[in-house]
């Protein structure tokens, strides 16, 4: 069965074809700067040289008929015929409380979508224009929904309420729903499959640390508790996003900078975290390079943003009474043995402990906690396509 995954952003068009019965992947690429000056296929079959393809790409069908040209290309593509796709996955970034798991896309679930896009307005009306794309050029094919927010659904009402009135939850839906789902739940069984034991007796603290970053904290399986929360604005200090501050500090600063509501949302998202801390780049490796040549700034963004995962790890053992595994996943996660070690010096009373020399690696799976340390310390590549990929395989059989 070969299934296609497609993730849509307001601009861009990211896809892969997988082979099921091995999940490979047979091709992936993007579309880059739809409706903007300048757009592009960048598309890589896999074993082929890349092909890059200019375009005037003015909107995501467009985009979408170039990437199905693309992959039944007589050169460079990698099926015959579109007919060859059994199903297309789509992400979609906020199905709010609608949906705890992925689904098969059909009129109710297009209207329910359409729903949620005051929760997430930037994203999900891409996502939703995608999915539409597809249907227009392939309407026989199924398609499922793979959602951000669904891994987090099983969250306690006590751990997704705000100290808020009751009532503006049921009047706007004002919760934390979390966002990474996919990503949190492919390394939680990941994990568990590394360790050999069934994840309904594990207790791991997942850590996506990319552009944009979130901590889970996942019992038997399930994520009780996240760091994001209505937005993905909330939990730690991003690239460019603030984190958890003190709610004052928004009007504060709308009054003394004389910003409107849509400024300061603007200002939090893409001019703070380490951004903002540094002055350097929202990009860790300059950060980390900054700081090494002495840069104060650029150290002190590293050592903010360490202490606030380190926070989290320690809050969410508290929070499922205990630790088993920690995973770290994401660009960060995945690619900083420094930013790895930061984070768990000191959290040596848990029983994490890990070793330094097998913490001297990148973009791997590995274990690299000491032996003797309690809890294990993960490095697991996130892959959020093939999770996708999964899902839908799963519903369409
Ligand atoms: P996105 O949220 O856009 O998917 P990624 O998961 O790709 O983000 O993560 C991007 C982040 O990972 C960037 O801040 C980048 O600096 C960081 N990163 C990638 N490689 C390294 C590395 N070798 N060392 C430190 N940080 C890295």
């Amino acid at each position: 069965m070969k299934i296609l995954v497609i993730n849509c952003g307001s601009s861009s068009l990211k896809y892969q074809l997988f082979d099921m019965k091995d999940e490979s992947v047979m091709a992936k690429g993007i579309v880059e700067r739809i409706k903007l000056d300048g757009s592009f296929l960048k598309h890589e079959p896999a074993g082929g040289d890349k092909v890059e393809i200019k375009a005037e790409i003015t909107d995501h069908q467009i985009a979408l008929k170039m990437v199905l040209e693309a992959l039944t290309h007589p050169e460079y593509g990698v099926i015959k015929d579109l007919s060859e796709i059994s199903a297309v996955g789509h992400r979609v970034v906020h199905a709010g409380e609608k949906f705890s798991g992925s689904v098969k896309i059909t009129e109710e679930v297009m209207d329910a979508l359409k729903e949620c896009i005051d929760l997430a307005p930037l994203h999900n009306p891409p996502n939703i224009m995608g999915i539409e794309a597809t249907k227009e050029l392939m309407p026989d094919v199924p398609m499922v929904g793979v959602f951000d927010t669904a891994f987090h659904q099983t969250m306690p009402e006590y751990a997704f309420l705000y100290g808020l009135p009751y009532e503006l939850y049921k009047k706007y839906g004002i919760r934390r729903y979390g966002f990474h789902g996919t990503s949190h739940k492919y390394v939680s069984l990941r994990a568990a499959a590394i360790l050999n034991r069934p994840i309904q007796e594990l207790k791991i603290v997942t850590c996506h640390l990319g552009n944009g970053s979130s901590i889970a904290a996942v019992k038997g399986g399930k994520s009780i508790d996240t760091s994001m929360g209505f937005t993905p604005l909330e939990g730690l200090v991003m690239g460019t996003r603030c984190g958890d501050i003190d709610p004052a500090i928004v009007f504060f600063i709308m009054e003394k900078e004389k910003m409107t509501a849509a400024e300061i949302n603007n200002f939090l998202n893409k001019k703070c975290g380490v951004l903002g801390i540094s002055n350097v780049s929202s990009d860790f490796r300059d950060i980390e390079e900054a700081a090494a040549r002495g840069n104060y700034r650029a150290q002190l963004a590293l050592d903010i943003f360490a202490y606030n995962v380190k926070k989290y790890i320690g809050a969410y053992a508290a929070a499922m009474g205990g630790i088993d595994a920690v995973v770290f996943t994401a660009g960060i996660g995945e690619n900083s043995s420094s930013m790895r070690k930061k984070i768990c010096d000191g959290l040596e009373f848990l029983g994490i402990k890990i070793d330094p020399e097998k913490n001297n690696t990148r973009g791997r799976e590995i274990d690299v906690s000491s032996e003797t340390a309690k809890v294990r310390v993960l490095v697991i590549p996130t892959n959020e396509e093939l999770m996708i990929a999964r899902e839908t395989m799963a519903l369409v059989k």
